[in-house]
């Protein structure tokens, strides 16, 4: 059974303004890898956006993906709602000019379970993102984590130079084979403080990474 809607007709409802925004893209990719970004969707009128669908589109304006919005509200915002999408970095190198595109919505195009704002017209928007795609690792990047007090190797620990990752041995060292370029080095571990450095990768190099033990609580 269908309600009946006692507002105006919604033909006569002026669309709603939104705004779409890109993070978590990676600095860069190497070609063919699969990596995700986070999508948000706003609407001006804070609407909940729920299977309000967008594409993601490539330099050549050629859809290469897709979703849509699944309702959860991003933590410490009023109506920034988001999406996690995969992508395919591009087969050759370089810097390619990509776009997220949440297409206008009709009136009434919402979608059964009556959330606020479903029916209502929505503009279409967009915004642009960069693909960075880099050639394949020429460099290699050996990193020895260790504790700053005991000088001692910390082993399993996480490092990170976007988008290369490796873990760290017993020994506490973890090598990587790396484009050359800038990266920030991120060497994390359980109870001890991220490590971040920026680096400077132009030929194979060894860097050491010291991390400190987190401070605990003091107890009462
Ligand atoms: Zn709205």
């Amino acid at each position: 059974m269908e309600q009946l809607e006692t507002s105006a007709p919604a033909s006569t409802l002026t669309p709603h303004a939104t705004s779409v925004v890109v993070w978590d893209v990676p600095s860069a990719v190497v070609p063919g890898e699969r990596f995700r970004i986070r999508v948000g969707v706003k609407c001006a009128d804070e609407c909940r956006l729920v299977n309000h669908e967008f594409g993601i589109y490539d330099d050549r304006a050629t859809q290469v993906a897709g979703g849509a919005l699944s309702g959860q509200l991003w933590p410490g915002t009023t109506g920034l709602y988001v999406a996690d999408v995969e992508l395919e970095a591009p087969a050759g190198e370089g810097l390619f000019a990509w776009s997220v595109r949440i297409p206008s919505t009709p009136p009434g195009a919402g979608l059964p379970g009556a959330e606020p704002g479903a029916g209502i017209p929505h503009a279409e928007s967009s915004a642009g993102f960069g693909v960075r795609v880099v050639s394949q690792p020429e460099c290699l990047v050996t990193i020895e984590a260790v504790d700053e007090a005991t000088q001692t190797p910390l082993s399993g620990a996480r490092v990170v130079m976007h988008p290369y990752r490796a873990v760290t041995d017993e020994r506490g060292v973890a090598m990587m084979r790396v484009a050359k370029g800038t990266y920030r080095l991120f060497v994390s571990q359980t109870r001890y403080v991220t490590f971040g450095l920026p680096v400077d990768v132009a030929a194979d190099m060894t860097t050491r990474a010291e991390l400190s033990v987190e401070p605990v609580p003091e107890r009462n």
